[in-house]
């Protein structure tokens, strides 16, 4: 039986409709090889959506995202909009749509393809073989927390204030979360905090460790500050399973766990919300870097975290894990052949672009 899946993708600004395009042609030979099938919309996000409309994230493309099985998100942002006042920038599109879909788990995963263990500037021995998770709330902490704001001060001075905050429920639903993933994986969960400097901290660990003992007690549990986990990640990346964290701490250190990895160009992550009644957990793709503009228009982004985000929408939201490893499987596949994009070029290896490097992993899904 075919199943129809609503698929709403907006693939943004920069390098965001170039890795896209790939990363749809993929969709195309998962459908035409499965018993799955899309509906497939497209929509405008962040500068793009500005350009057309005003504002990074319309009504409409709300409601769409609300109504589909998945969103498959590209990336948003660039020089243009720089100057756009602050709630009106590119990347509250993106910011948006995790606050309106309720997307309070971000999944951000960092493995290390044996093939690529030379594009990372960290000593091989110290990632071959890593495979880490960084489970990061995205909907709370300091991005989102009140008050906020730049004001003038009486003797004509500035203050800019933004607050961290966090309930309970926030944290005790994304500890949840990362207990739940920790037991598909190696059960080990690394809470991140800064419980010595900030009150937020010194709760998120005390509501993790309650949670813990009531319901996780099989799963292993240690705490750690964010700035020894931003060294320990460096020191020796594979001492950790499961990275638990606030959206401020996650958003660094999984930039950082990226970089051990060779590029922000290979890592994909998903963000997901609470199941609704229908049974379907609202969910969102997107690869964990930005719209590049350095590179934007030049045909050198690499496709592959893109490609990849896809590949986790097939697994957590359709439940087609064998067609997701398949994918994984092909983009693994180009790499061992030594195909490089510019941003994990080393000696030896062949050079290609955005485009055919769509087409090689095309080529493998075909074999
Ligand atoms: P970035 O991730 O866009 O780029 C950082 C560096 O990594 C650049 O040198 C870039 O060329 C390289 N890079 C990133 N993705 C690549 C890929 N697929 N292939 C090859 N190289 C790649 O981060 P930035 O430069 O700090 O931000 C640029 C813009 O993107 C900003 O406007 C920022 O706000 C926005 N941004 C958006 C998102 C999002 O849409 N979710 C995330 C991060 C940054």
């Amino acid at each position: 039986m075919t199943k129809e899946k609503k698929i709403l993708t907006l693939a943004g600004d920069g390098i965001g409709p170039e890795v896209m395009e790939q990363a749809l042609h993929v969709l195309d030979w998962v459908q035409e090889n499965s018993n799955l099938s899309f509906v497939v919309e497209k929509d405008l996000v962040g500068g793009a959506a500005i350009d057309a409309n005003g504002v990074p994230l319309t009504e409409e493309v709300i409601a769409k995202a609300k109504a589909a099985d998945a969103v498959l998100f590209g990336s948003v942002g660039g020089p243009k909009w720089e100057k756009v006042g602050f709630d009106k920038r590119p990347e509250v599109g993106i910011i948006g749509l995790r606050k309106e879909l309720g997307l309070f788990a971000n999944l951000r995963s960092a493995i290390v393809f044996d093939s690529l263990v030379g594009a990372s500037t960290v000593k091989p021995e110290i990632i071959q073989g890593l495979d880490l998770m960084i489970v990061r709330e995205s909907t709370g902490g300091v991005y989102f927390g009140e008050p906020r704001g730049i004001e003038t001060l009486p003797d004509g001075t500035r203050k800019g204030v933004n607050t961290e905050v966090y309930t309970s429920v926030e944290i005790e639903r994304i500890a949840r979360v990362a207990f739940e993933l920790a037991r598909q994986r190696q059960n080990r969960v690394c809470s991140v905090e800064k419980c010595n400097v900030m009150e937020s901290g010194l709760l998120w660990k005390e509501v993790v460790t309650e949670l813990h003992q009531k319901e996780y007690s099989d799963v292993q549990l240690s705490h750690m500050l964010a700035d020894n986990c931003a060294m320990q990640l460096v020191r020796n990346p594979k001492q950790f399973d499961t990275i638990l964290t606030g959206n401020l701490f996650g958003d660094i250190l999984s930039d950082l766990a990226a970089m051990l990895t060779g590029s922000l160009g290979m890592l994909p992550s998903a963000t997901l919300g609470a199941r609704q009644e229908n049974g379907v957990i609202p969910a969102l793709y997107e690869p964990i870097h930005g719209s590049a503009p350095d590179i934007a228009g030049q045909g050198k982004a690499n496709p592959l975290a893109q490609i990849l985000s896809l590949a986790m929408m097939l697994r957590y939201s359709f439940d087609e894990q064998a067609i997701s490893e398949k994918v994984v499987h092909a983009c693994e596949a180009v790499l061992n052949q030594g195909l490089r994009t510019p941003d994990i070029m080393s000696d030896g290896m062949k050079l290609v672009g955005t485009e055919d490097m769509g087409k090689a992993v095309l080529a493998e899904l075909k074999k």
